[in-house]
């Protein structure tokens, strides 16, 4: 069986199997399978050693029908313009399923992060901004932290706009430091959203967390955050987690606060005390209540997702699971919480915080965390809904809701 790898073509083969269920005029799904707008550019940059290195960066914005585009900004050697398009069309379908007034977009650098120096990347996000300047704006779409990019990269990017304008703009750009406009309750509303829908699938599926395990793959913001609140939140015992350095695994449990701080000492989760090794791909095969994708694409395919155990996947990271894979995890039972589902929460707190700059009065944690937990859950029942309606797999359950709502917007303007 042949898998499909090609993040976009993912995406839009996502989208077809949808288009077909909802029955979509034609005019609406030719033009939502594709990006509206895309941009591609030149970086030249100074180097340290004094010479000029030139990267070659994107941003693309899927929809900006409901809002204007909202998405984050990767630096990864391995970005391309497909990668980006489809974490672009993620992002359109993420904020209408949690049901924020924004559209999709997203954006990439290719670079790798590990080798700049703090003054490299700086000059870096300052020749991006300067390259897309006019493209973005709160009123036109507005870029966020993701793979390695972080609240200073923001800070950086939000001052080289303010300079360009001349004037305060604190919303151009979210993730931002809280001393600069960032919002409370910014660095875990990934996993925080996510580990809501874990709570409210559980109940749906009149399944009792007590004594539940979970086994996290990729343990960096998304999947430590996914750890701890897991723990903090839901009682989940951590089992094993993951990085790109290798995995641990300890079936009486790992304390999640403690192995972030190992990680933070030395680099990796490897050779925490009191855990035995174990690969990436023996960590998604475990015995496990639940299981968190928090790294990169494609981890769960048709070679290893019929040996899943788990009996929900909570996706925080993006695109982890191919179609073909998905297929299977759904006849054996796995319950998927999908990515633009499950990691919705970065994106309604990057959104709370636009709002926040907007008004300039900035609210509370606890009630950022009380309105998040309220459109996590109101998103979720909505694709419960669906689920049940159509008999189809929860990640079509989350499209029916995104690609109604993002078509009826389509069809409002005129523009379909
Ligand atoms: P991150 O860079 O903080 O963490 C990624 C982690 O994955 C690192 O620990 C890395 O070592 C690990 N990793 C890389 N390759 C791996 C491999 N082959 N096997 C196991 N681990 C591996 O990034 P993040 O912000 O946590 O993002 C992770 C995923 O979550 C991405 O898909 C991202 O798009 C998605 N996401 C993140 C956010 C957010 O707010 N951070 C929001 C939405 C979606």
């Amino acid at each position: 069986m042949s898998e499909t790898h090609n993040a976009f073509a993912m995406a839009q083969k996502q989208f077809d199997e949808v288009a077909a269920i909802l029955n979509l005029e034609p005019s609406v799904s030719e033009f939502l399978r594709w990006p509206q707008r895309e941009l591609s550019v030149r970086l030249p940059v100074r180097m340290d050693d004094g010479k000029v290195k030139t990267f070659h960066g994107f941003r693309v914005r899927h929809s900006t029908a409901r809002g204007p585009a909202k998405g984050g900004l990767r630096w990864h050697p391995d970005e391309t313009i497909d990668t980006v398009r489809a974490l672009a069309t993620w992002m359109t379908w993420k904020t209408a399923v949690v049901d924020i007034p924004l559209g999709g977009g997203k954006g990439g650098i290719i670079c790798n992060p590990k080798e700049l120096s703090e003054g490299e990347k700086e000059r870096l996000a300052r020749a991006y901004i300067r390259a897309i300047a006019s493209s973005i704006g709160v009123t036109k779409d507005v870029p966020a932290p993701d793979v390695y990019t972080t609240p200073q990269i923001m800070a950086w990017m939000m001052d080289e706009y303010e300079t360009i304008c001349g004037e305060s703009h604190p919303g151009v750009i979210t993730g931002k430091p809280l001393a600069l406009g960032g919002s409370q309750g910014r660095g875990d509303a990934t996993a925080r959203g996510g580990i809501f829908t874990v709570r409210e699938a559980a109940k749906k599926l009149n399944m009792n967390l007590d004594n539940a395990t979970m086994a996290v793959q990729g343990f960096g913001n998304a999947g430590q955050f996914g750890a701890t609140l897991g723990e903090e939140l839901l009682g989940l015992k951590l089992i094993a987690a993951s990085d790109s350095r290798g995995g641990v695994f300890c079936k009486a449990g790992i304390d999640a606060q403690a192995l972030v701080q190992h990680k933070l000492k030395t680099g990796a989760v490897a050779g925490f005390p009191g855990t035995e090794p174990i690969s990436n791909d023996e960590l998604l095969e475990l015995d496990t209540t639940i299981l968190f994708p928090a790294a990169l694409e494609n981890s769960i395919r048709v070679d290893n997702a019929p040996n899943i155990k788990a009996k929900i996947i909570c996706e925080l990271a993006n695109g982890p699971t191919t179609i073909e894979a998905d297929n299977i995890l759904h006849e054996n039972g796995v319950f998927v919480i999908p990515d633009f589902l499950a990691n919705a929460g970065g994106v309604t707190v990057s959104y709370f915080e636009q709002v926040q700059n907007t008004c300039n009065f900035y609210w509370p944690l606890e009630e950022v965390h009380q309105r998040l937990d309220e459109k996590m859950t109101k998103a979720f029942e909505a694709v419960y809904d669906m689920y049940l309606k159509y008999r189809v797999k929860p990640r079509a359950a989350a499209y029916i809701v995104s690609i109604a709502r993002v078509a009826e917007a389509c069809r409002l303007r005129g523009w379909v």
